[in-house]
C-alpha cells in the first residue's frame, strides 16, 4: 500500500476477488457470437484475438516469475541480496489486474473504432509510427510523469505503493494504484490509438508493442543481470535506447534517479543517471553461484505440487498446500507434460534461498514425486540423485546436507547412512534431522501425560520416542505386535520399569502416529483425543472429534529471512523439524552426521533450537490451517468469574504475565484465559501449533481454557505448567460457545 493511499487506489474489481476475471466474459462471449454470426466476408475476427493474446501475457508474466525466482535463488548474475517476504508476495499477487484492464480496454476499442477492426496482420508503415511516437511522446512523458510521481504529495498517495518493493520481482512491475495505471495505460494509448484513427494499425504492431512493454517491464524488475556488456561495446548508442535489469533496480534502491521507462537518454539529458549504473552491471555480471552453508534436500510430492512451489505461482506457493485447487485441474496436460520432462531431463534443481543470520541456506529438490519413492524400481535413480547432491554440495563446501521428506527413507538408504558408507571422506555432514523432530514431538506431549500410544508405521524417530518416553516414566502402548516385540527386544534393560506395553484398546488420549494411520482407527479414538504426528507426511484427518497436531515443525524467528513460500503443508513461516535440524547443526558448528540408526543428543538439539532465535515474538498475520481448526471449534469456559477478571486485566494493562498463582489455578483443575497478549519469554522456536493458537486468541479469545496436566482429559487447551510453551494442544469440544468478551 501507499503510505498514505489517495483517490482511487484500490481497483474497482477489488471486492470481486478471484470472480475479476468474470467481467471480461460477456465481451468474450459477444466477440465469439459476432465472429459465429456475421458473414464469413465480413466479419471481424480482431476481437476474437484479444482473448488469447490475455493467455500468451500471463504465461509471459509467469515465465519470467518463474526464472527471475530460479535465478536470484541460485545466485548467479543477482543484482540486489536483499530478501523478499512474504508482504510482498501478498501485495504483488493481483499482477494480472491490468492485463484484465487492458482487454477491456481493447475490446471497447475494437467494437467503437472503425480502425481498431479488420486488422491487417503487418502494415510498415503503422509500425514506423508506432515506433517514433515511443520513443518520443511515450518516453519523454512518462520520465516527467515518473519524475512527478516522486514528488512527495503523489508519492505518498500513490508512486510509494510500487516502491515498497527494494527487491523486485518480475511482476512488481505491474503493481501500480489504479490512478497510476489508468495514467500509464493513457500513455501507451498514444501509439495505440493513432494508429487506430489513423487507420495504419496491424496485428503485429499492437501485439508486439505489448509483447515490447511486458518484455521491457519484466526485464526491468527481474533482479539478475544477463544483458552482456559487449552488445553495448559494439554498439555504443543502445546504452541510450535499452535500459537494464540493473539500471531500473538502481531506481528501486536509489529512488532519485534512474526514472526513464526503457530508454535511459532522458536520464542522460537531465542529468538523473544513476554513475554507479555501469559498474553495478558488470560486477552483476560477474557474480557466481552462491555457495550456501546448509542445504536442505526435499522432492517433488504431488503431480500438482509443481503449482505449489515458488518457482512456479508465487501466491499459491504463500499459502500452505492443503488441499487441490480446482483450477489446476484445467492445466493436467501440463501437469502431465511436466511428469514427462521430469522423468525424462530431471536433474535436481534450487527452490529457495534463505538466511539466517550469517548462515547462507539453499533448499534443493530432486525432480521425483512421492509415488516415485514408494517404487522398488525407483530406489537406485534416487539414490543416485541424491549422492550427486551431497557430491555436488561436497564441491560448493556446504558444511551440511540435510534430508527432507522421503530422501532419508530407511528401505531407501538407512536414514541417509548409504551415502557415508559410499564417500566415507565426505566434508560435509549428513543430517536426517531425527533428534528435533524427536524432540518436537515429546514436547507436544501435554505434561502430566501418563500413557501415550503408537500407531501407524514404526520407525527411527519413534523408536527414539519410545524410549525418551518409557525414561521418562510414561506408559508406552504400542498397538502392533510385531512393533511391539521388536521395540521390546531393543529396548530391554532401557526400560527399567516395564513402562512399554502391548495395547489393543483405542481409549488412549494421546496418539503418536507414523505414515500408515487408517481411517477404521482414527475413527475407533475417543473424543478430544490428540493425534500427534511424527511422520514425515500429515495423516489425513478423518475424524472430527480428535484434533490434529501439524507434522514435526516449529515457527521460525524472524532472523530467517526471504521466506517467500510455505513448505508444503505448513501453515507460513513454519518449518519441519527435519529442515530446522539441518539449520541447528550449521549455526552450531557440531560436525557431525546424523544418519543410520544414530540420532543426535535430543536436549542438546531442542536446547539449541530454543536458544537460537532469542526476542522473537509471534507475529499476528494470517493463519490458514489452525484458523480453520478455532473456527470449526466451540470453546466452553468453565470458570466464568476468573476469565471476567482476566478481560478485566487486559484491558486496564494490556498484557499479562503468568504467574506462580496462575499456576497454582491451573494446577488444581481450574480454567485460565489465555489471551494474545501472554508471551512466552524467551524462547524462540515455537511449537507450531503453540504459535497459531497464540496468534489466533484475539479474534476468538472468548472462551478459550486452559487445563491443568492432571485433567487433561476432554479439555479445550491442554497445559504443559511450563512457560515456555504455555499452549500445548486443543482438542475439541461439543458445547455451546461463550458469549463473552
Ligand atoms: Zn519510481
Ligand atoms: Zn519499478
Amino acid at each position: 500500500m501507499a503510505i498514505a493511499p489517495g483517490f482511487l487506489t484500490d481497483w474497482p474489481w477489488k471486492p470481486l476477488g478471484s470472480f475479476k476475471y468474470a467481467i471480461l466474459a460477456p465481451l468474450v462471449v459477444k466477440s465469439i457470437y459476432d465472429f459465429v454470426t456475421t458473414d464469413i466476408n465480413t466479419r471481424d475476427s480482431t476481437a476474437l484475438l484479444i482473448l488469447p493474446g490475455l493467455l500468451v501475457r500471463m504465461l509471459h508474466n509467469q515465465i519470467w516469475i518463474s526464472v527471475s525466482r530460479y535465478k536470484t535463488a541460485k545466485g548467479q548474475n543477482r543484482i540486489l541480496d536483499k530478501t523478499i517476504e512474504l508482504e510482498q508476495v501478498d501485495r504483488e499477487r493481483d499482477w494480472d489486474d491490468q492485463i484484465i484492464l487492458n482487454a477491456l480496454l481493447y475490446y471497447l476499442a475494437n467494437y467503437y473504432f472503425k480502425g481498431g477492426q479488420h486488422l491487417p496482420w503487418w502494415r510498415l508503415d503503422g509500425i514506423i509510427i508506432m515506433m517514433m511516437l515511443h520513443v518520443g511522446p511515450v518516453e519523454f512523458l512518462y520520465y516527467w510523469l515518473h519524475r512527478a510521481l516522486h514528488h512527495h504529495f503523489l508519492y505518498k498517495r500513490y508512486h510509494s505503493h510500487h516502491h515498497s518493493s527494494i527487491v523486485t520481482e518480475p511482476v512488481t512491475s505491474v503493481i501500480h494504484p489504479f490512478a497510476e495505471h489508468i495514467a500509464y495505460f493513457a500513455l501507451f494509448a498514444i501509439p495505440l490509438m493513432t494508429l487506430v484513427v489513423s487507420g495504419t494499425g496491424s496485428v503485429a504492431a499492437m501485439v508486439g508493442y505489448l509483447i515490447y512493454l511486458d518484455l521491457m517491464n519484466n526485464m526491468g524488475h527481474c533482479n539478475f543481470e544477463f544483458v552482456p556488456k559487449s552488445l553495448f561495446v559494439t554498439f555504443p548508442p543502445l546504452k541510450y535506447i535499452m535500459y537494464t535489469p540493473t539500471y531500473h533496480s538502481l531506481h528501486h534502491t536509489q529512488f532519485r534517479t534512474n526514472y526513464s521507462l526503457f530508454m535511459p537518454f532522458y536520464d542522460y539529458i537531465y542529468g538523473t543517471l544513476d554513475k554507479s549504473t555501469d559498474t553495478l552491471h558488470e560486477n552483476s555480471l560477474r557474480r557466481k553461484d552462491e555457495s550456501p552453508n546448509v542445504v536442505h534436500l526435499t522432492h517433488l510430492t504431488t503431480p500438482e505440487s509443481i503449482y505449489h512451489m515458488r518457482l512456479a505461482f508465487a501466491s499459491l506457493a504463500s499459502k500452505p498446500h492443503t488441499s487441490s485447487i480446482w483450477y489446476l485441474r484445467f492445466l493436467s496436460p501440463i501437469t502431465v507434460l511436466t511428469m514427462l520432462i521430469m522423468r525424462v531431463y530431471g536433474k535436481t534443481f534450487v527452490v529457495e534461498r534463505n538466511a539466517f543470520k550469517n548462515l547462507k541456506l539453499q533448499t534443493w529438490a530432486i525432480p521425483k514425486y512421492m509415488t516415485q519413492y514408494l517404487m522398488e524400481g525407483e530406489k537406485q535413480t534416487i539414490n543416485g540423485l541424491i549422492e550427486e547432491a551431497i557430491l555436488e554440495a561436497e564441491a560448493k563446501g556446504v558444511r551440511v546436507f540435510s534430508l527432507g521428506l522421503l530422501n532419508q527413507g530407511k528401505e531407501l538408504n538407512n536414514n541417509g547412512e548409504l551415502f557415508i558408507r559410499r564417500n566415507p571422506k565426505l566434508k560435509v555432514k549428513v543430517v536426517d534431522g531425527s533428534s528435533l523432530a524427536v524432540a518436537v514431538v515429546i514436547n507436544s506431549i501435554p505434561i502430566g501425560t501418563t500413557q501415550v500410544v503408537f500407531r501407524g508405521n514404526f520407525n527411527k524417530i519413534a523408536f527414539y520416542l519410545a524410549l525418551a518416553l518409557c525414561q521418562k516414566g510414561i506408559q508406552v502402548a504400542v498397538s502392533r505386535e510385531e512393533d511391539y516385540k521388536e521395540l521390546k527386544s531393543k529396548l530391554k534393560s532401557l526400560d527399567k520399569d516395564g513402562k512399554l506395553v502391548f495395547s489393543r484398546v483405542y481409549t488412549q488420549k494421546i496418539w503418536l502416529v507414523g505414515e500408515g494411520l487408517t481411517k477404521e482407527e482414527q475413527m475407533k479414538a475417543s473424543k478430544g483425543t490428540l493425534i500427534v504426528p511424527y511422520s514425515q507426511f500429515p495423516p489425513k484427518q478423518e475424524n472430527k472429534d480428535c484434533f490434529y497436531h501439524t507434522t514435526p515443525s516449529m515457527l521460525t524467528p524472524k532472523y530467517l529471512e526471504n521466506v517467500d513460500s510455505c513448505e508444503n503443508w505448513l501453515p507460513r513461516r513454519v518449518m519441519s523439524a527435519w529442515r530446522i535440524a539441518g539449520m541447528l547443526h550449521g549455526l552450531e558448528g557440531w560436525n557431525v552426521n546424523e544418519c543410520g540408526d544414530e540420532v543426535f543428543n535430543i536436549d542438546k538439539i531442542w536446547d539449541a533450537s530454543i536458544r537460537h532465535v532469542r526476542n522473537t515474538r509471534v507475529t499476528r498475520d494470517v493463519n490458514y490451517s489452525n484458523a480453520k481448526i478455532l473456527e470449526d471449534a466451540n470453546y466452553r469456559v468453565e470458570d466464568g468469574d476468573r476469565v471476567e477478571q482476566r478481560c478485566r486485566l487486559r484491558r486496564r494493562r494490556r498484557s499479562y504475565r503468568w504467574s506462580d498463582d496462575d499456576e497454582a489455578h491451573v494446577r488444581s483443575g481450574n480454567s485460565i484465559f489465555a489471551s494474545q497478549t501472554v508471551k512466552p519469554n524467551s524462547h524462540q522456536f515455537y511449537l507450531a501449533n503453540v504459535a497459531q493458537v497464540v496468534r489466533m486468541l484475539p479474534s476468538k479469545w472468548k472462551g478459550l481454557r486452559i487445563q491443568s496436566g492432571s485433567r487433561a482429559s476432554g479439555g479445550t487447551l491442554t497445559h504443559t505448567g511450563d512457560w515456555s510453551n504455555p499452549i500445548l494442544a486443543i482438542t475439541r469440544q461439543e458445547t455451546e460457545d461463550s458469549t463473552l468478551g
